[in-house]
């Protein structure tokens, strides 16, 4: 039931994390690990140790070079992180964040991200993610061990995970799904490229307006037929762009 839903751990420095995230998951019914770029050693025993007889998840853990190849085939992308950020995502709590999960099509594959122990999720890790989730702590102390953010989002995912809902939602046509992240970076390049070329943007007078708007359609959840939509009319513009004249100008009936 919880199939489509992964646990992402990036740069995670202490095997011991590794296990004890693995456990929190197994506890809860998850089973997808993705460790992006760890820093500590995989497999080791010291993992296996602290796995407890999460093996079944130790196994079936796959290691990705980096964040942006791990979550390449990936509909749904959610950052966590304690942190106020410059440009922030729009952000949920843990019960809120399962709640979206499990109103998702099962059909989309959905990943729940986690940062490295000495800094958490950078500001570029986060911009390729669509939503934030905090875990409401107390003001005085608001970073968690990282498996011990892993349990209290895996706890919310299990108690919010209804089978009874989930089996009866329709699965969507191809062109209906969410867009991949991979799908998304091709469109935001697209974007980028006809931005400068038709010049709305101008990176040296602001660097900001490019991410407030790559922000803009994350927070969307794009579908793959909407993404093929915007990137038409992006087409378009290059074109008219470049002749310098409306399409009706040019002989087009439409
Ligand atoms: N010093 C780091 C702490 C990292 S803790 C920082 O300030 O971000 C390791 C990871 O656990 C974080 O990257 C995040 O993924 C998760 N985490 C810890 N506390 C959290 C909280 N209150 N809300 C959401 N995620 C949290």
């Amino acid at each position: 039931m919880l199939d489509n839903i992964h646990i992402i751990l990036i740069n995670t420095t202490h095997p011991g994390n590794i296990g004890a995230a693995a456990r929190a998951m197994k506890t809860m019914g998850l089973n997808n690990l993705i460790l992006a770029n760890p820093y500590a050693k995989f497999p080791s025993a010291e993992i296996t140790a602290r796995a407890a007889g999460a093996d079944s998840v130790l196994e079936n853990t796959k290691v990705f070079a980096s964040f942006a190849e791990a979550i390449k085939d990936f509909n749904v992308v959610i950052g966590t992180s304690a942190e106020e950020r410059r440009l922030p995502l729009q952000r949920l709590t843990a019960r809120e964040c399962a709640e979206f999960v499990c109103a998702q099509n099962p059909a989309e594959k959905i990943a729940i991200v986690f940062g490295t122990e000495r800094s958490g999720m950078s500001n570029e890790e986060l911009a390729l993610c669509q939503r934030q989730v905090v875990i409401p702590t107390s003001p005085d102390c608001t970073s968690l061990n990282l498996a011990a953010a892993v349990q209290v989002i895996a706890y919310e995912v299990f108690v919010a995970a209804c089978a009874a809902e989930r089996a009866e939602m329709p699965i969507k046509a191809a062109h209906d799904r969410l867009a991949t992240s991979a799908e998304l970076q091709q469109f935001y390049e697209h974007l980028e490229q006809t931005l400068l070329e038709i010049e709305f943007l101008n990176p040296v007078v602001d660097k900001k307006i490019f991410p407030r708007l790559t922000r803009l359609f994350n927070r969307a959840c794009l579908e793959t037929g909407e993404v093929n939509l915007l990137r038409g009319l992006l087409k378009a513009l290059r074109k008219n762009s470049q002749t310098g004249c409306h399409p009706r100008e040019s002989g087009d009936p439409g």
